[in-house]
């Protein structure tokens, strides 16, 4: 099947046209800055020349228009008729307690899409804009939501629930729900595949560290606790978010400071973490650079950042009693070798024993030394082959459904 995976932002559309036999991107893209007169649309398709159209597109309709004009077009494009879309499958950052998988868009699912925004006011909006969007310009072609919580939204409540009256998690749905469950998913699959064992039978820790980082505990291939909570904000420290603090910090600083709640909220979202700890930057690249180069603050950050992720580490094993494997993925898990190692340091007490040449290897997936009783690797995230794959079994399942009726 070829799939349209679409991630909707509020104003910005990623997207990849999937052909799910060959698992190849025919065409990847990215349309920004939508609601401006300046939006740019760049797409890349497989074997052909990268393009990039500059011009008006005021909203997602007309944005998802460009999209599959330019997925049409004669010298740029990879299909001939719209009809070559057989599916589209979104990314949907917050399914709440609704959805624990994968499911196609209907209305009754749109209904719950739309009381779920409490949850995600900055997230969810753009993904039902993105679907009503492919409803005006594809109404015949099925749609799937994959939820970034999905994976995550059926760890035990010891897990899940926080210290607050319980009558509170009743009554806004309180609780850690967890995001990246698509990556987290896909990497533990695929360290089950590297290993040669039923991923049932695994412990695995899933460490996802991108701009934004989480990390997961993956228990018989079921996510029994992660670093993200309520919103992407707990956990780890991240390129521009705090991560874990006493709450009352931010009370402090708020009555020290006169903040009011919104700028709170951009505090911890927006200049916290690795860059409002280094000063220097949020990109892992940049901030090793400022730290071969003797900065001090770009050093602590560096620091704090593989410290809490050791600490999830040792805390997760306790959590599952054991672990079979480590993995690293994200930018900055599957390419940073210094991370990698600093993260190992220390560990073989836990069985934990990198091999500091595969380490610096590109190629290789399993970095762990022969003898490590703990497999560590790195594996290259692909969320958007999740979404296609998902959004393939849906349709065939309803393909089914619909033949039986
Ligand atoms: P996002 O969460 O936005 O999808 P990515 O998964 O692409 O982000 O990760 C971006 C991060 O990966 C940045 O901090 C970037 O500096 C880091 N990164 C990418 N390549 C390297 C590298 N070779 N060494 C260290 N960090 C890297």
């Amino acid at each position: 099947m070829k799939i349209l995976v679409l991630n909707c932002g509020s104003s910005s559309i990623k997207y990849q046209f999937i052909d799910t036999d060959s698992r190849d991107a025919l065409a990847k893209g990215m349309v920004e800055r939508i609601g401006m007169s300046s939006a740019v649309l760049t797409h890349t398709p497989l074997g052909k020349e990268k393009i990039k159209i500059v011009g008006e597109i005021l909203d997602h309709s007309i944005a998802i228009e460009y999209v599959i004009a330019v997925l049409l077009s004669k010298n740029h494009g990879v299909i001939k008729d719209k009809k070559e879309i057989d599916a589209v499958g979104h990314r949907v950052v917050h399914g709440g307690e609704t959805f624990s998988g994968s499911v196609l868009i209907t209305d009754h699912v749109m209904k719950a899409l739309k009381e779920n925004i409490e949850l995600a006011p900055l997230h969810n909006p753009p993904n039902i804009k993105g679907i009503q969007a492919v409803l005006e310009h594809l109404p015949n072609t099925p749609q799937c939501g994959v939820f970034d919580t999905a994976f995550h939204v059926k760890m035990p409540a010891k897990a899940y629930l926080y210290g607050i009256p319980y009558e509170l998690y009743k009554k806004y749905k309180i609780r850690r729900y967890g995001f990246h469950g698509t990556s987290h998913r896909f990497v533990s699959e695929q360290a089950a595949q590297l290993l040669g064992k039923p991923l049932e039978e695994l412990k695995i820790i899933t460490a996802h560290l991108g701009n934004g980082a989480s990390i997961a505990a993956v228990n018989g291939g079921r996510s029994v606790d992660t670093s993200m909570g309520f919103t992407p904000l707990e956990g780890l420290l991240m390129g521009t978010r705090c991560g874990d603090m006493d709450p009352s910090v931010i009370l402090y600083i708020m009555g020290k400071e006169g903040l009011t709640l919104s700028e709170a909220n951009t505090l911890m979202n927006k200049h916290s973490g690795l860059i409002g700890l280094s000063g220097e930057s949020s990109d892992m690249r940049e901030l090793e650079q400022a730290v071969a180069e003797g900065s001090k603050k770009a050093k602590n950050a560096f620091d704090v950042f593989t410290y809490r992720i050791k600490k999830y580490v040792g805390s997760y094993i306790a959590a599952m009693g054991g672990v079979d494997a480590l993995v690293f993925t994200g930018g900055i898990g599957e390419n940073s070798t210094e991370v990698r190692k600093a993260v190992c340091e220390d560990m073989d007490f836990l069985g934990i024993n990198l091999d500091q040449e595969k380490n610096l290897s590109r190629e290789e997936l399993l970095i762990s030394s022969e003898d490590s009783k703990v497999k560590v690797m790195r594996i290259p995230t692909n969320e958007e082959l999740v979404i296609a794959l998902d959004t393939e079994e849906i349709v065939k399942e309803q393909l089914v459904a619909q033949s039986v009726e």
